[in-house]
Parts: structure tokens; sequence; C-alpha cells
């Protein structure tokens, strides 16, 4: 068995070569203890030629000390890389025609000359586009008949920096072409501007070091600058802002008229026994602010409806998370923020939680758009309540499609939150305040962090698409 692995530096080099070795038998059937790792250099995307010396003579560094005699096509190549990608100057286009001509070069390369698959480290940095990359290496390895070895390499990523530093190897600051080198500098204007405005970035954080291996840096910048408003801080809301936090969202404005009682605990991320009746709204940021201190976090102890809309300023957010109880309430708040979603000045994108009591299985918890939920009562309710008003637009819904678990017993009619939308004299509301509905943390914490799973997904793929987050 042969491998040759394509090096697009010496650092990243190091975190795969570790990682190769250690390996016994691959889920492809590919024994790595027989194999032989031949390392190949060929990046004809790194400028200038100062730069490119560097990072070749970093790489024969790591090579003789680690896997001797390399294969090294020498091509210093700034006017055939800018034919190459023509007018394509702009990324991700501009990535792709890069990972292709190096891929290219190293598939050709292994099957001509007897290798049986080839690789790339290219698939160790968290800052690549790594689905594209792999993607291509098995388009590529489908052409030319050799196996393209995929391996997720990102987990050592850091391991292999911290080995070339130990080896003394030089460490890039950019990606490699000359475009990258621009947008570093445009990047460091735009984070030394940030960092005057909002303090030290989220990039440079090490509590979202870990976000940022899977995400790249410049995600985190772009959640630093996203504003979200969690409407209803129960069982549901209470999660998906505590995630949203961890997450490294710089600006969150939390709602919730409520204070916490009793029967909270079981499910609402701020219920301890420690703050039994204080608000829910400000408990939940005192919480948000000792995980994240930079973040800016406004707290309102108020009752959302379309009177007290204007006070919240939905037309500021990138998004609007709903996980309000109240139906009427509920139906405001999805017109309004739809509304401010077609303004062309603003741009907010929802997401909507129905009804998540009476529920045991968090696994049933799915997405999809409103006008498509299916076996839920509350969608059903508030599909009626928005057709009767006239309501045409769409929006992504959270909802559970498991059938409802029968109520066991009474509950005292002062606990009368419910983690579904209840609303006193809604005529075909099944949820009403008669009713005091059992619920598990299991499903609404669920449906909070598939909540705030759609506003990290939306924003890293706009950020991929080169879309401001939330807005459009
Ligand atoms: S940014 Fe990096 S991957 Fe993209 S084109 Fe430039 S060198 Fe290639």
């Amino acid at each position: 068995m042969k491998l040759l692995f394509h090096c697009c530096c010496g650092p990243c080099a190091a975190a795969c070569v570790e990682s190769l070795r250690a390996e016994s038998i691959h889920a492809d059937g590919i024994h790595a203890e027989s194999m032989a790792l031949k390392l190949f250099w060929y990046n004809p995307n790194i400028h200038p030629c100062t730069e490119y010396q560097n990072r070749r003579d970093a790489f024969i560094r790591f090579a003789a000390a680690h896997c001797p005699e390399p294969e090294i096509i020498d091509k210093y190549g700034l006017r055939s890389f800018l034919q190459d990608i023509g007018r394509a100057t702009e990324a991700p286009e501009r990535c792709e025609v890069c990972y292709r001509l190096r891929l290219e070069q190293t598939a050709a390369h292994a099957a001509k000359n007897g290798f049986d698959a080839f690789s790339t480290s290219l698939l160790a940095s968290p800052y690549q586009r790594h689905d594209t990359i792999r993607r291509i290496g098995e388009e590529l390895a489908a052409g030319y008949g050799v196996v393209f070895l995929y391996r997720d390499f990102r987990p050592l990523f850091r391991q292999g920096q911290a080995q070339a530093r130990a080896l003394g190897l030089y460490m890039q600051k950019y990606c490699g072409c000359v475009f990258s080198e621009e947008e570093r500098y445009a990047q460091r204007q735009d984070v030394s501007l940030d960092k005057k405005q909002h303090g030290e970035s989220p990039a440079f954080n090490p509590l979202f070091q870990r976000l940022a291996l899977i995400t790249g840096a410049e995600v985190l910048e772009k959640l630093a600058r996203t504003k979200v408003l969690i409407f209803g801080l129960g069982g549901v809301g209470s999660w998906c802002a505590e995630a949203l936090v961890r997450s490294g969202i710089g600006k969150i404005g939390i709602v919730d008229f409520d204070t916490i009682c009793a029967s909270n605990v079981n499910r609402q991320v701020q219920a301890t026994s420690r703050t039994l009746g204080l608000s829910k709204a400000e408990t939940l940021k005192a919480r948000l602010l000792e995980i994240h201190p930079n973040c800016e976090v406004s707290a309102w102890g108020k009752v959302f409806s379309r009177e007290s809309a204007a006070d919240f300023s939905i037309e500021t957010a990138d998004y609007v998370i709903d996980a309000i109880d109240s139906l009427t309430h509920k139906l405001d708040l999805i017109e309004i923020s739809c509304a401010a979603s077609a303004s062309k000045d603003a741009g907010v994108t929802l997401f909507s939680s129905m009804g998540m009591a009476l529920k045991m299985d968090p696994t049933r918890v799915k997405t999809a758009g409103i006008w498509e939920t299916e076996g839920c009562p509350l969608a059903r309710l508030v599909r009626q309540g928005l057709r009767k008003r006239g309501f045409s637009g769409n929006f992504t819904a959270v909802y559970s499609d498991e059938d409802r678990i029968e109520c066991h017993g009474e509950i005292a009619a002062a606990d009368s939150d419910s983690d579904n939308a209840s609303d006193n004299g809604h005529e075909n509301n099944p949820y009403s305040n008669k009713v005091i509905n059992g619920s598990a943390v299991t499903v609404t914490a669920a449906a909070g962090m598939i909540l705030a799973s759609l506003v990290l997904r939306d924003i890293v793929k706009r950020h991929e698409t080169s879309l401001p987050a939330g807005k459009g």
C-alpha cells in the first residue's frame, strides 16, 4: 500500500503524519500498518516568492525529520495561478479552483507513479472548506483510479502547530494566495476596529476555540457581530440563549415577564432552588454574563405584545427566536418579525418553536416550514391563526410530531407555566390555562438546542456564501 500525501505546509503536515502513523485499520479497509507514506509538495498558490520559499523550506525541514525523501514539484506560479483561477477571484469559487489544482496534480502523480491512494494535509485546517476538499478528492479519485484517503485531521490542528513551533518551523500568517494576503490585511483592520469598539474579539478568546476548530475563526467574528432576540425564556428559550452565548453570539436580547417558580426547575436553565421568586429574564442575564462577560445582554421583564413590540427594536436584530407560550402573542411576534424580514433596510430571520409539552421523545423534534408541519396541535393552531390574519409568509418552525401524552394527576393552578402556547379564551386551543401540562427537559432543551443550531448553521452558511448574517 503506497500513499502519496500532499502537504500544504509544515504545520499541517505535522498534524497529519502523526495521525497516519498511529492508525492501524481504516474504515475503508486500507491498512495503514503496511502503508508506505510519501510526502508530496505542490503548492503554486503561495505568493509572493519569499513566502513560497519560507513554506517550502519549512516543509523540507519537517520531512527531513519525519518522512525523508519527499517528492517535490518546485513551482512558484503566481502568473499561472492567476490564469487558472481566471475570473473566480472571490472565495469560495477561487478556493475550489485552488484545491482542485493541487489535488489534481497529486492524483495524477499518484496514478502515474504506482501509488494506491492519495490524500492531503488541507484536511487538517479548520480554516479551509473541509467538505469541498473531500468532494474534490473523491471526484479526482474516480477520475484517476486511485483511492482518496479521507480523514478529518482537524482535531489535531493545534497539536501540529505546537509540533511545528517546537521544531522552529516557519509559521504562515495567511492562507497563501495574494488574495488571501489582501483579505488578511482587510480583516486585521476590521478586527482592530472591533477591538476598539467591543474589546477582545472572540476569535482570540479561548472560550470559543473549540467551536472555531470546526467553523473557522472568521465565523466567530460574525457570531460576535450577530444580534439575537429571544422571546420566552421557559424550557425552550432559556436553553437556546445558553447555547447561543456559549457559541460566542455577541448581542442577545432576552424577554420574559415571568418570575421563577418551583415547577420551572425541571426544565428551565435559570431555575434552581436558589433563584425561586426572581425574574426569569434578569436571572438568565446574570448567568449568560458569567459564561461570556463581553456579551451584550439586554433583559426585559415584560410581556411581548403588538402594543409593546416597539420596545424591543426587532428590526435591529439579525435573528428572532419565538419561544412564546401565548398563542395571540406568538402570532403577533411572527407577523411583526416576518414584516421586518421583508423590509429592505432591516431583514430579520425568524425561527419559531411550537408545542413541546406532553412529549417525552426528543428524537421526534424536527424542523420544517410552518405550512409543512404535521402532527403538532400547536402548529395547527398557529397555521389557522395566521390564515385568519391573512398571513402568507413562511418561516422555519421547530416542532414535535410525537403523539401527546396524557397528563397524570393535577397541579396547583398557580403553576401555570407550560412550554406551549396557551391562550385564555381561545376556543380551539387544546392547551388551556385551566389544564396544566406536563413537560420534560429532554424535549424542551432539545428544541432550544435546535433553535440555536438553526442560527449557528445559518451564520456558517451565509459566511460561506458571503451574505450578511440573518439579513435578506
Ligand atoms: S485563500 Fe487559500 S485556498 Fe483559497 S485560493 Fe487562496 S490560497 Fe487557495
